[in-house]
């Protein structure tokens, strides 16, 4: 109190007398000032710059010059992941619950961590690290909150589902019990054959885990976040886009962005956005019929594909969305296709094939139906023999014609180092992949003649390219 009324003497009188003892005040002045409970660990402590405690501060400078690439050579790449690990580590020691602070909710960002915690290993748990390049979390402070507030426990786990098959079918090859079927079934096969004892022994063989509670996951809600790691975001986006009120969604989701500590788009200014133009209208019609199975849902079979596309997701991601908001048994072989076919519209892609989606449910009956001897028949000697040919054929030169094998079995096929298609068979399914220009196709379980045939398609397109 004394320093306070120095200060405010000195700003009313002046201090011309000391100078140096003007400064000592005004030093002691801030340092009082500036002590507070740092905002993201939640320590009371000196706070510098972003309402940060210096150790904060410091793994905030660290993050920012990690995704900085242009700083980065071989020494400072180690000495900053070496800080980044002190720093941003998960230390179950560091766990302190006594002190956490009692809350009435938590925040859309704290919900999707709480999820994200649910059946982790107490011993050892690795955290992805977009976790703190983008929202910048406190691990341990978290952590101690979620178990403070009765959302999140730490025990030995009985629900069985959860662990691997490998596990399961190790434990009950133990206990002289069969091995075989789903997860489901072997978690299931445990549940009713195991006495109690083997139970708990195989929960505590697991080591203790966090497990999120009823109360957490009511906190959490009825969906969980798929593409975005904010519950609240994702359930207020997605109601912007239901209601047809694009731009403010769009608006939302560039603010999301603003807020992460490292955003996504590289020079991207998230303040100054690009604009937008949506080419799905919730209340305008589809130039393309969607597939039967899909046109029940088609106001949340549009607003998935703007969502997915405004966040700038993987169309796949779409599908998983999707399926937990409308809750239907469809293929998900044709979601799959469909929202990368609506992704691709969405993104203004051109020269999109507009029956290809209507017809998606007749192709994949075709795909799944596929007699048994077709596969048989495929040969990828015989097929690699067919390329060349018909690339002499063509007039084209075959010295630069090359091909490698990815890790899964596909064969990639490249002319002068550009990709110009790939091919994969398998016993039970089999694609060939045909590039154009807008968008890769690709080609399911086929016969060998007709895979021949689209060799024509590899050769149209590599004349184009050169
Ligand atoms: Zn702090």
């Amino acid at each position: 109190m004394s320093n306070f009324f120095n200060v405010i003497k000195g700003l009313v009188f002046g201090t011309n007398q000391n100078n140096i003892q003007e400064n000592q005040v005004i030093e002691n002045y801030n340092e009082a000032e500036t002590h507070g409970i740092c905002t993201r660990c939640h320590k009371t402590a000196k706070i510098k710059k972003y309402g940060l405690c210096e150790e904060c501060f410091i793994a905030r400078k660290e993050l920012l010059n990690a995704a900085n690439p242009e700083i980065y050579n071989q020494d400072t790449y180690i000495g900053i992941n070496q800080n980044l690990d002190r720093l941003l580590q998960y230390n179950f020691n560091k766990i302190d619950i006594e002190n956490a602070e009692i809350v009435e909710h938590l925040s859309g960002i704290e919900k999707a961590f709480l999820l994200y915690c649910d059946f982790k290993s107490v011993d050892d748990f690795k955290i992805a690290m977009y976790w703190f390049y983008q929202h910048f979390i406190d691990c341990n402070y978290l952590i101690s909150k979620f178990v403070k507030n009765g959302y999140l426990e730490i025990k030995y786990s009985t629900v069985f589902s959860k662990l691997t098959s490998d596990i399961l079918k190790e434990a009950l090859k133990q206990a002289n019990l069969k091995v075989s079927g789903t997860k489901s079934e072997l978690a299931k096969r445990i549940e009713e054959n195991f006495t109690e004892e083997q139970k708990s022994e195989l929960a505590k063989n697991q080591g203790k885990k966090f497990v999120v509670t009823d109360k957490g996951f009511q906190e959490i809600g009825k969906y969980k976040p798929i593409i975005a790691n904010d519950v609240d975001f994702e359930n207020n986006c997605y109601s912007l886009i239901l209601e047809n009120k694009l731009d403010e969604a769009y608006q939302m989701m560039c603010k999301y962005e603003q807020n992460k500590l490292v955003s996504r788009g590289l020079n991207c200014d998230w303040n100054n956005p690009p604009e937008k133009k949506f080419r799905i209208n919730l209340e305008k019609e589809l130039p393309f019929k969607l597939p039967n199975c899909m046109k029940l849902y088609e106001k949340d079979v549009k607003a998935t594909a703007i969502y997915t596309n405004i966040m700038g997701s993987n169309p796949r991601n779409a599908v998983p969305f999707f399926c937990q908001r409308v809750s239907a048994n469809i293929d998900r072989k044709i979601l799959e296709k469909a929202f990368i076919f609506l992704c691709l519209y969405e993104s203004g892609a051109l020269n999109l094939n507009y029956s290809d989606i209507e017809n998606l449910e007749q192709e994949q009956k075709r795909i799944k139906n596929t007699p048994a001897d077709v596969f048989k028949n495929l040969s990828i000697d015989d097929f690699i023999k067919a390329v060349n040919k018909k690339f002499i054929d063509s007039g084209l030169n075959i010295d630069t014609l090359k091909y490698d094998v990815l890790k899964d079995g596909t064969y990639n096929f490249t002319y002068n180092d550009y990709q110009i298609g790939r091919i994969k068979i398998g016993k039970r399914s089999s694609k060939m992949q045909i590039v154009t220009k807008d968008l890769p196709i690709w080609l399911e379980n086929l016969t060998m003649d007709e895979y021949t045939n689209n060799i024509d398609k590899w050769v149209e397109y590599t004349k184009e390219l050169i």
